[in-house]
């Protein structure tokens, strides 16, 4: 295997023809190979899930023997996603393929799967701070999600674009762009949409699959959630908490919480925030979210996360105070440098960390 390439920085953007490489790369070995799995990062999500049956169902139709294994079940909002129900639910990886595709993962701990590094693996991914862990990396940051990336699959090995491929890649674009409200959104991303729509996608039924699907302890978990909202005296920053006591309380299940990030910013001045969700004790799962040219995905790289420019998560432990004192000034100052035009995130993060003994911090 060829020795990864590993790449971390800020975002790059590659040139079209650099771009076409990569992809002729992996239509190449599609064309070679017959035996693939693909997986994605632990807890799944919309992207994740849909680019990976589409891709799924994409080598389904060059006739390869092809499965989706997962670390993670898909949560009960993408069970409808067509072959969901056929992929496996495993801690390793635990067969031979000639190629293992990691969809949307910054790197090769993500899908959180034993001896995956043992595979020929195929990195793809839209974020621009991945890392190019695999022996094939097709790193497109324009696509809007990996959807897109997969729809351009299609076309490149001249699958058609089957009714199954279309809602999985439909299920990407909608959940990565935020039901199209993010500035990830394209003209590309509803010329790809139309067409999917034109092969039978009903947007208001997968919509309501996804985002009309939840049970009443969601509506119980964000009551306790909300109540915990505070915002810093700019009113640009707001930040919640979701203790495990909470969760119990309401009866809920880890994914109920998906999407409570975003409720502070429907108030316009709220310009970045955080919601800070206990895993054990002391140990936080942090989602950042942030409007415009406010980049959160530093913050979360500081601390061994990742994401995009408006929507980025690590995981962070200490107390709550001491969680709160570290972020808050961070995403202040995120805010503060999205508002002058000069991009100064970065001297602050360079800063050593004001309390000694503070928050420490896992992937
Ligand atoms: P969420 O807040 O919904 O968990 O994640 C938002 C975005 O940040 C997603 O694009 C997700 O892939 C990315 N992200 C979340 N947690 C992590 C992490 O621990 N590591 C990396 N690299 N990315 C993350
Ligand atoms: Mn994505």
């Amino acid at each position: 295997m060829k020795a990864p390439i590993r790449f971390r920085g800020s975002s790059f953007i590659l040139h079209p023809s650099s771009l076409l490489l990569m992809l002729s790369q992996v239509v190449e070995l599609i064309e070679k190979k017959d035996r693939f799995a693909i997986t994605s990062h632990v807890r799944p999500d919309g992207d994740s899930l849909g680019s990976s049956l589409g891709l799924f169902w994409l080598l389904k139709a060059l006739n390869k023997d092809v499965e989706v294994t997962m670390r993670d079940a898909a949560p009960h909002a993408y069970q409808q996603l067509p072959g969901a129900e056929t992929s496996r639910v495993t801690p390793a990886v635990d067969r031979a393929y000639d190629a293992v595709f990691v969809i949307e993962c910054s790197d090769i701990d993500r899908p959180g799967l034993i001896d995956l590094e043992k595979q020929f693996v195929v990195n793809i991914d839209h974020h621009s701070t991945t890392e190019l862990f695999g022996s094939i990396n097709w790193i497109d940051s324009t696509a809007s999600a990996v959807g897109e990336m997969i729809y351009n699959l299609c076309k490149a090995t001249g699958v058609r674009v089957t009714k199954e491929i279309a809602e999985c890649v439909y299920t990407a674009l909608l959940t990565d762009t935020g039901s199209f409200h993010y500035s990830n959104t394209t003209e590309r991303t509803f010329k790809i949409a139309s067409e999917l729509v034109r092969t039978g996608v009903k947007p208001a039924k997968t919509a309501e699959a996804i985002f009309g699907s939840y049970q009443w302890p969601k509506i119980e978990l964000l009551s306790h959630v909300l109540s915990t909202a505070k915002r810093d005296e700019t009113g640009h920053v707001a930040w919640m908490w979701h203790t495990m006591d909470m969760q119990q309380k309401a009866k809920a299940c880890d994914e109920d919480a998906d999407g409570f990030v975003n409720y502070p910013l429907a108030v316009g001045e709220v310009e970045a925030a955080a919601l800070f969700k206990e895993t054990s004790p002391g140990v936080y799962r942090t989602s950042l979210r942030s409007k415009g040219d406010v980049n959160v995905a530093k913050i979360a790289e500081k601390f061994g996360g990742g994401g995009h420019r408006n929507a980025a998560g690590c995981t962070l432990k200490g107390s709550s105070d001491e969680i709160e004192n570290q972020l808050v000034p961070l995403l202040q100052d995120a805010v503060k440098r999205s508002n002058g035009s000069k991009d100064i995130t970065e001297d602050a993060l360079s800063e050593p960390p004001p309390v000694a003994g503070g928050p420490s911090c896992t992937k």
